[in-house]
C-alpha cells in the first residue's frame, strides 16, 4: 500500500517540534491503514539525523544534506521534494502549518494538480460515499479543521486527487515514539542531481531570528485570563501567580484584543494550542475557539463570577467568585506553602 509522507524541518540539525508531532500522527495514521510510514528531510550538517526521526516508525527516511538547504529556501526545497513525491507516489503527505510548510504545500500540492487542505487540527481515516458516482471511496485521509470562526468542525475530503495533503497546526498532535531502537532505510539524495542555478536564485542576505521569550507550549502551568480580568494592570495578578506556581501567562483573545497582554501569548484557535499539567482560567467565558486551545490540559481550574461560565463545563475544580478576591487569597495561599 502507497505510504504516508512526511515532510520535516530542521534547524541547527534539530528536527521541529511540529515535525515531530507530524511524525507520530503519521504514524497513527499509516497503522490505521496498515502502510509504511516515510519522511524526508533537507538541510545542512544532518549526519546522524535518523536518530531523530527514526524512532517515530519511519520506514524510508529521504535526506538531502547540502550547505545549499540551509537556511530554507522555497525553491531548492520545493524542487527535492517534488522529485521525491513525484517518485515514490504516497497516498497522503503532511506539512506543519509553519510559515515552511504553508509555502511549500501549496507549492507542491499546485506541482501534483491535487489540492490541499490548510491548518488542519484532527487527522483520521473513513471513507466517503459519492452520490453522484453511487460510489464508496475507503481509507480516506479526513482532514479536519474549524470553519466559520470555530462554529463548525469541516470534515474535507479530498476522495478523487492524489496524493491528499494537509498542513497541520503546531501543538495539536501528540508526540509519541514508536520505538526507540526502530531503524529507517536511509535513502540519500544529492542534490547536484535535482537542483539546477535556477533553484537558488534567491539568495538569503541576513537572517534576524526574534525570541519571543514566550514558551507557552511547554509550559507545565499556565495561568490565563480573559476580559474579566478587567485591564493590562490587574494582569500582574496573574503574573505573581505564575511566577510563584513556576509557570506561563497566557490570556484569551478578548485579553489579547483589549490590550491586556501581548498577541504572542494569545491561547486557542487562533493562538497557541497548549497542554499543560495545570491550567487556570481567570475571567474567561470559555467559548469555543478559546477552548479548542486548552482544552486537553490535565487539570483546569476556573476562577468566574459566573457560575453559568462555558468553561466551567471543562473545568476540573470551579471557583465561582471576583478574581480580584481569589487570586490575591490564591498568591498569598501558595506564597506561604511554597518550598
Ligand atoms: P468574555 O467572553 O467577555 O468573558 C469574560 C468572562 O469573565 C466572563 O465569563 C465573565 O463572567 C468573567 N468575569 C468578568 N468579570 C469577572 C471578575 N471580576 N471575576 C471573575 N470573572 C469575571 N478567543 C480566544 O481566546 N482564542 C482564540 O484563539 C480565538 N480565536 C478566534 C477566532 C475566530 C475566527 C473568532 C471569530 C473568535 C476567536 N476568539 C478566540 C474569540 C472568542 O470567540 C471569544 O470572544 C473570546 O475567547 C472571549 O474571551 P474572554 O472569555 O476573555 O471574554
Amino acid at each position: 500500500m502507497k505510504s504516508v509522507f512526511v515532510y520535516c524541518e530542521v534547524e541547527n540539525k534539530e528536527v521541529a517540534e511540529i515535525s515531530q508531532e507530524l511524525l507520530s500522527a503519521g504514524k497513527r495514521l499509516a497503522q490505521k491503514l496498515g502502510c509504511p510510514l516515510d519522511a524526508m528531510v533537507f538541510g545542512n550538517d544532518l549526519d546522524g539525523i535518523e536518530s531523530q526521526i527514526s524512532p517515530y516508525g519511519v520506514d524510508k527516511l529521504f535526506i538531502s544534506d547540502d550547505s545549499k538547504l540551509e537556511p530554507y529556501r522555497t525553491l531548492p526545497h520545493a524542487a527535492l521534494a517534488y522529485k521525491v513525491l513525484k517518485e515514490q507516489d504516497p497516498q497522503i503527505v503532511l506539512f506543519g502549518a509553519t510559515s515552511v510548510g504553508r509555502d511549500l504545500a501549496p507549492r507542491l500540492a499546485s506541482k501534483l494538480n491535487c489540492g490541499l487542505t490548510a491548518d488542519t487540527t484532527i487527522l483520521d481515516i473513513g471513507d466517503h460515499f459519492v452520490k453522484k458516482e453511487k460510489k464508496e471511496y475507503t481509507d480516506l485521509l479526513y482532514a479536519i479543521r474549524p470553519a466559520f470562526g470555530g462554529s463548525i468542525m469541516a470534515n474535507i475530503i479530498n476522495w478523487d486527487m492524489h496524493p491528499q495533503m494537509a498542513t497541520v497546526r503546531e501543538g495539536v498532535m501528540k508526540k509519541e515514539i514508536f520505538d526507540a531502537n526502530h531503524k529507517s532505510e536511509i535513502i540519500k539524495i544529492d542534490v547536484n542531481d535535482v537542483l539546477n542555478d535556477q533553484d537558488f536564485v534567491v539568495e538569503v542576505i541576513e537572517r534576524h531570528i526574534e525570541e519571543s521569550g514566550v514558551n507557552l507550549k511547554d509550559a507545565p502551568i499556565i495561568v490565563a485570563g480573559g476580559y474579566g480580568v478587567g485591564s493590562k494592570e490587574n494582569f500582574d495578578l496573574l503574573r505573581n501567580l505564575a511566577n510563584i506556581l513556576g509557570g506561563e501567562v497566557g490570556g484569551s483573545r478578548a485579553a489579547v484584543d483589549a490590550g491586556f497582554i501581548d498577541h504572542n501569548r494569545q491561547i486557542g484557535q487562533t493562538g497557541t494550542t497548549v497542554r499543560p499539567k495545570l491550567y487556570i482560567a481567570a475571567g474567561i467565558s470559555g467559548a469555543i475557539q478559546h477552548t479548542a486551545g486548552m482544552q486537553d490540559a490535565s487539570m483546569i481550574i476556573s476562577i468566574n463570577n459566573d457560575p453559568d461560565a462555558p468553561i466551567n463545563a471543562i473545568a476540573d475544580y470551579v471557583i465561582t467568585g471576583d478574581l480580584g478576591v481569589v487570586l490575591p487569597k490564591m498568591i498569598k495561599y501558595y506564597k506561604e506553602n511554597a518550598k
